[in-house]
């Protein structure tokens, strides 16, 4: 996973790789880009959990375009936005901001994805992880986990100077 803002235009609204990890982290959710099976862009959000070295994994349905989409063009794009603030009086808005290209995965070990499933719990649902595992083994059939292999990730943020 490269950490590149070589192709940030405004290099003077770069955010740090260690804050970008900090987003990643913490953020809740992201848009997940994709060309789908008919060639058309579509975009949803949805949450995530990284696991700490270069993948993200969402857990959703086991049908549905998104499935029908990475199953044609496995190349997609996640954007994750962190704080923003609208400044009305300077018609601006500061913003932190993550743009993950990743590779979309399925058909993962049965392993994996109760390995992702506790990540998920443990982020989401932390306080209620007995109940979340047990959900999870109950949904298990019905569940299907993407994992997001990051290629290539890049951060921006704009701060406005007060005054
Ligand atoms: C903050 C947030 C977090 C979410 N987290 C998750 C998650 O962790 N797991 C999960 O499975 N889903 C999550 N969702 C819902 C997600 O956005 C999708 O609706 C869902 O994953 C179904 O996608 P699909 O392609 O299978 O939908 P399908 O039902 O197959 O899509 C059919 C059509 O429905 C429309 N559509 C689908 N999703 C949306 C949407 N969100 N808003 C408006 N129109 C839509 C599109 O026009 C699409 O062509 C989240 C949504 C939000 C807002």
């Amino acid at each position: 996973m490269i950490y590149s803002n070589k192709d940030v235009r405004r290099q003077d609204r770069l955010l740090t790789e260690e804050a970008a990890r900090g987003l990643l982290l913490s953020g809740e959710y992201g848009v997940l880009s994709m060309i789908d099976a008919e060639g058309s862009v579509y975009s949803i959000p949805i949450n995530y959990v990284w696991d700490g070295i270069s993948a993200i994994y969402l857990h959703c349905a086991t049908e549905g375009r998104k499935l029908r989409a990475i199953d044609k063009n496995q190349t997609v794009s996640y954007c994750v936005v962190g704080r923003t603030n609208v400044i009305s009086a300077k018609f601006t808005t500061e913003y932190e901001s993550i743009v993950l290209e990743c590779t979309a995965h399925r058909n993962l070990s049965r392993e994996e994805k109760m390995k992702a499933l506790e990540l998920l719990i443990d982020k989401f649902s932390a306080a209620d992880k007995t109940a979340g595992m047990a959900s999870a083994e109950r949904s298990f059939e019905r569940t299907e986990i993407i994992r997001l292999d990051i290629i290539r990730w890049s951060g921006k943020s704009k701060k406005v100077s007060p005054g």
